[in-house]
């Protein structure tokens, strides 16, 4: 669930402290994420399987066919294809890739540190 408003200000999911500002919710968000929480990112995967048409390519989503298990987003070394050099990326850390956002479940990227150097999807798009 994205960040959204609520009485009193901003909440990140369905429960839980609720912050003054957009920014502290989404901090609370990439906390999280960076931890490794994914929640129900493979039931949306396999959502996103079900809607697929292989003999189709044309009516496929936006995720490709992935073998189980695999993780769509990861984090990666510094120097290579990564969040910092893709045109998805939006400063404040988030991605308009909406494939991503289909199996991440936010538009915010879990990115270590903060540092979009350090993560990369295989959604990535070189800047034009
Ligand atoms: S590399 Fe992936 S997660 Fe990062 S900005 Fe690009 S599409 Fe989004």
């Amino acid at each position: 669930m994205p960040v959204h408003r609520v009485a009193g200000g901003w909440r990140w999911g369905k429960s839980g402290k609720v912050y003054k500002s957009r920014a502290g919710a989404e901090r609370q968000a990439r906390a999280i994420y960076a931890s490794g929480w994914r929640g129900d990112a493979e039931a949306r995967l396999r959502r996103a399987y079900a809607r697929t048409d292989a003999a189709d390519p044309r009516r496929r989503p936006g995720l490709p066919i992935y073998p189980p298990g695999h993780k769509v987003g990861t984090e990666v070394p510094e120097g290579g294809s990564s969040c910092a050099n893709c045109r998805h990326y939006k400063e404040g850390g988030t991605c308009d890739s909406p494939a991503f956002q289909e199996w991440n479940g936010s538009d915010i990227i879990p990115l270590p540190d903060e540092d979009p150097t350090r993560y990369c999807s295989d959604l990535w798009e070189p800047r034009k």
